[in-house]
């Protein structure tokens, strides 16, 4: 019997676990005590250890954020004790390693998304199809970044939810528990560049409602300027360097899906988050990539406060470093005959009104 196995039917002896199948049971969750057992205990797909052919026990609640990997601390909440050979393999390193980019010093968070879909976040999938005005595929989701459930990112990533929280504030802790299983409930997230922050969307949150988008900082101490930029491959040796750029992410989807639908090397796509950025964001792809005279394509938001005049004035001190900047306008009208003003909904009609500066 393999070490997993011995745990499991060693767990299954607890009143109120059963057997789900051979590699997962479900038990009562001591943390949130609720009656229908929705503590389940099983193989972990973390791809950390089925890459490394390590068969990990994880755990994860159903109805509150009670996580992790089968280890001291999950005996300790159940409050049993266990004799060493029913400890969970080997120890395991928590926590999610960080990069730093040499030159640019830029700190990324060594992050993977998810790489299956629950059941319960299907109509997070048919949300985004609808904006995408396409069925969404697990391939688009890797390129995109999307974050159907917060917390599987976090638990896929083997990441503690308080990690980079005091735990001795019991109110921070327990304001990041009530988020983030609101988020994972009821928004669509989509990852900036460096896996650092959670741009979510609100599909079906009533205690949040008033909240269209919100951002979820994963590790507070790393503070790099929002960007976002989808997962598509580069060709830093491009003699055709393009970069597109537009303030929201789904803006930057939508230029991608309507007008590179094909995978492009020469073409990196970024979303700003405010087109106050747009120069700073510049400056840091062409530190990134070594795109010098790139195309510039500005899918912009199309508001009266803004003219080309504006965007003339912004680029000037870095005009020798760029070749043509294109500033694109969507100047359709939905179907109730109101502005459309942006590409970031591709069930609206598009209608393309381009400048050059
Ligand atoms: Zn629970």
């Amino acid at each position: 019997m393999e070490q997993y196995q011995k745990i499991l039917q060693f767990l299954l002896t607890i009143p109120g676990s059963v057997k789900v199948n051979d590699t997962q049971i479900r038990m009562h969750c001591p943390v949130c005590n609720k009656k229908d057992n929705k503590l389940y205990v099983g193989l972990s797909h973390n791809p950390a250890f089925t890459s490394k052919g390590l068969k990990i026990l994880g755990y994860g609640c159903k109805q509150c954020l009670f996580s992790g990997n089968v280890g001291k601390k999950f005996y300790d909440t159940l409050g049993i004790k266990v004799d060493k050979d029913l400890m969970n393999f080997q120890s395991i390193k928590t926590g999610v390693p960080k990069t730093i980019n040499k030159i640019s010093k830029y700190e990324t968070l060594n992050l993977r998304i998810p790489d299956f879909v629950r059941p319960e976040d299907k109509f997070k999938l048919d949300y985004l199809s609808k904006r995408f005005n396409r069925k969404l595929t697990m391939k688009d989701i890797f390129t995109y970044k999307i974050v159907l459930n917060l917390h599987d990112l976090y638990t896929f990533n083997n990441l503690d939810i308080l990690q980079f929280t005091d735990k001795s504030d019991k109110k921070a802790c327990m304001s990041i528990k009530y988020l983030i299983d609101e988020f994972s409930k009821h928004f669509v997230g989509i990852l900036s560049v460096d896996n650092n922050k959670v741009n979510l969307r609100n599909i079906n949150s009533e205690r949040l409602k008033s909240k269209r988008y919100m951002v979820h900082v994963i590790n507070k101490n790393i503070g790099n300027p929002y960007l976002y930029i989808p997962s598509t491959k580069i060709d830093l040796l491009t003699p055709t360097p393009t970069i597109c750029l537009a303030e929201g992410n789904y803006d930057i989807i939508g230029a991608k899906e309507l007008y590179y639908p094909e995978d492009r090397t020469d073409v990196v796509f970024a979303a700003i988050g405010t087109r106050t950025a747009y120069k700073r964001a510049i400056n840091q792809i062409m530190k990134m990539t070594g795109f010098i005279n790139a195309t510039i394509h500005i899918f912009a938001d199309n508001d009266k406060d803004t003219d080309l005049r504006w965007y003339e004035e912004m680029f000037k001190d870095m005009r020798h470093l760029l070749d043509t900047i294109h500033i694109h306008y969507n100047i359709a009208n939905d179907s109730n005959g109101n502005p459309c003003k942006d590409f970031g909904n591709l069930s609206n009609p598009v209608e393309l009104q381009s400048y050059i500066i």
